[in-house]
């Protein structure tokens, strides 16, 4: 009842165009259906490391997974780095508004539903969030890819794991780094909890924006030197690699 009465009094707000959204429009986002639509979803993309690709085969790879194998299996992009995402991520990362995050979180999961239940992916027996280090997570207050992660993981249902992968080395930012750059920057980061140590085959790792994808790769290698079968990345959004 108060919570009726609070959103006649503050009706919810798209956090884009600022009209009134109702739940029933929106279940629970606060996003319109209108803004929602101007998210562009990625369609077609390299089934190994998820860049936008124009061909219509289902498992076709890109020129430069056909020359480097990267060490994960298979990238789930959802969105394209473009604006008005770009905006949301920043505000989410930036701005510290964990509101951004939930949203975000919300989108991700619908899509990632979706996409497993029309390809009928395998679940992994694990989630887990890129991780950052603990000073930078300690001034914004979160990780956006953890905040994911716990979205996803609840409505998956599977299981989550945020202390499987640790980054004890604070290396700089990735952005305005080259690829060749990037891939040094994020050598050797990261580690495993060796209180930790599970026996898990299949592994999906979580994070918000993917571009050269060195990252992403860093943990991957990580977790198949020490015996992980699979391993599939699940992002956000997927800028190109320039
Ligand atoms: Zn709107
Ligand atoms: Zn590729």
């Amino acid at each position: 009842m108060l919570k009726r009465i609070l959103t006649i009094i503050y009706p919810r707000r798209c956090v884009l165009c600022r009209s009134a959204v109702t739940p029933a429009q929106t279940a629970e986002r606060d996003l319109c259906h209108a803004c929602e639509k101007d998210l562009s979803l990625v369609q077609q993309a390299c089934f190994q490391c998820g860049i936008a690709l124009t061909g219509t085969h289902e498992k076709q790879l890109c020129g430069q997974c056909l020359q480097t194998k990267p060490f994960y299996d298979q990238v789930i992009s959802i969105y394209h780095y473009q604006n008005p995402m770009i905006w949301l991520i920043q505000q989410m990362k930036f701005h510290n508004k964990i509101l951004y995050a939930h949203l975000l979180a919300q989108l991700m999961t619908k899509h990632l539903i979706e996409r497993q239940r029309k390809h009928q992916l395998p679940l992994p027996d694990v989630i887990i969030p890129v991780p950052l280090h603990y000073q930078r997570r300690f001034h914004r207050g979160f990780n956006q890819a953890e905040e994911l992660s716990k979205h996803i993981a609840k409505h998956l249902n599977c299981p989550l794991d945020t202390r499987f992968v640790q980054r004890p080395v604070n290396s700089a930012q990735q952005s305005g780094l080259d690829a060749k750059l990037r891939k040094k920057n994020v050598k050797g980061i990261f580690s495993l909890s060796r209180a930790q140590q599970k026996r898990y085959q299949h592994v999906a790792i979580v994070d918000d924006v993917m571009s050269t994808g060195s990252t992403v790769n860093e943990v991957a290698r990580l977790l198949k030197k020490n015996g992980i079968k699979k391993v599939d990345v699940w992002v956000l959004a997927r800028a190109s690699r320039d």
